[in-house]
């Protein structure tokens, strides 16, 4: 891992916790609890709690209690804090879609995900596999009824920005990923239109994930630009923790819950300590209180 040069950290960072509840918390989602709390700490900034909850049909209120709970066990969390939510949000990310409309064509768009397989000629199609949108529907002037998705235009142009880990990256999302998704077929706003109108209302001044999610970044500063947003966030994406076979450690992976290691009654300094470790901010399986997260940073 590069050497983390805290001096580029902006003054009191907003960062922002924010997990979907589709599943438990594993040690994936405790190590980047590690990196925003730390981060925050060390900055004298402070973390921002959203449920992303904008995917209606695999969010369960049951897997958002057991998330806080264990955030509060793990010391990270006070009792009754403020969380906000992406349900919660409806009328913002309409008004958003209008708003990027007034600027480029947003459009309706009947392309499932094999259509537009089919169309780029991909012999398989593997979920994580990213799928370029060839733009099919643009010029079809389709309704936009129910079932269709919404899509907007993304120009050419390349964004550049410096993460605080990775160093310089370019990224020209018309041909990674074209056309932008904003709503899907079911009617749920998609992940890149409620974080990016979600960091921007919500004033997140930095952004701290994992590398995974590095390749959405451009987009994501491409629309908080569109959204009016005079300076966007920084972002910073640390290393995720893996399985043995090298994949992204991951619920359907059958990666342990926090709940698991804590009917194990292993303690929340002992799970923290083992999660900076497998992320690369610790020499060894050491235990760490949550409010000493900071010390990891400076
Ligand atoms: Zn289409």
């Amino acid at each position: 891992m590069p050497p983390i040069d805290l001096t580029r950290i902006p003054p009191r960072p907003v960062t922002r916790f924010a997990p979907s509840p589709t599943g438990y918390l594993h040690l994936g989602h405790v190590a980047n609890a590690i990196w925003c709390w730390g981060i925050a700490q060390a900055g004298g900034g402070r973390v921002l709690l959203r449920i992303e909850d904008h995917d209606r049909g695999r969010c369960r209120p049951e897997f958002e209690r057991a998330i806080v709970e264990d955030l509060e066990w793990l010391g990270l969390v006070p009792r009754g804090a403020r969380w906000v939510r992406q349900s919660d949000q409806e009328r913002a990310y309409g008004r958003a879609v209008i708003h990027l409309g007034r600027q480029s064509p947003v459009y309706a768009c009947c392309c499932s995900r094999a259509d537009i397989a089919r169309r780029l000629r991909a012999d398989r199609l593997d979920e994580w596999d990213e799928l370029r949108y060839p733009g099919t529907c643009r010029e079809l002037s389709l309704p936009p009824t129910d079932g269709a998705g919404i899509r907007v235009t993304l120009g050419p142009e390349t964004v550049s920005f410096d993460d605080l880990l990775l160093g310089p990256q370019r990224q020209t999302p018309a041909e990674q990923c074209g056309d932008l998704l904003l709503r899907d077929a079911t009617g749920n706003w998609t992940y890149q239109l409620c974080v990016s109108v979600d960091d921007s209302r919500q004033g997140v001044s930095l952004v701290v994930r994992g590398e995974d999610l590095l390749a959405s970044t451009g987009r994501q500063i491409m629309l908080a630009q569109r959204l009016g947003r005079k300076e966007p966030a920084l972002f910073l994406h640390h290393p995720v923790l893996r399985n043995a076979s090298g994949r992204k450690l991951s619920k359907q992976d059958g990666a342990t819950a926090i709940r698991e290691l804590r009917g194990a009654e292993m303690n929340a300094e002992a799970v923290l300590g083992e999660a900076a470790y497998r992320t690369g901010l610790l020499p060894g399986p050491f235990p760490i209180a949550a409010d000493r997260l900071g010390s990891l940073f400076r």
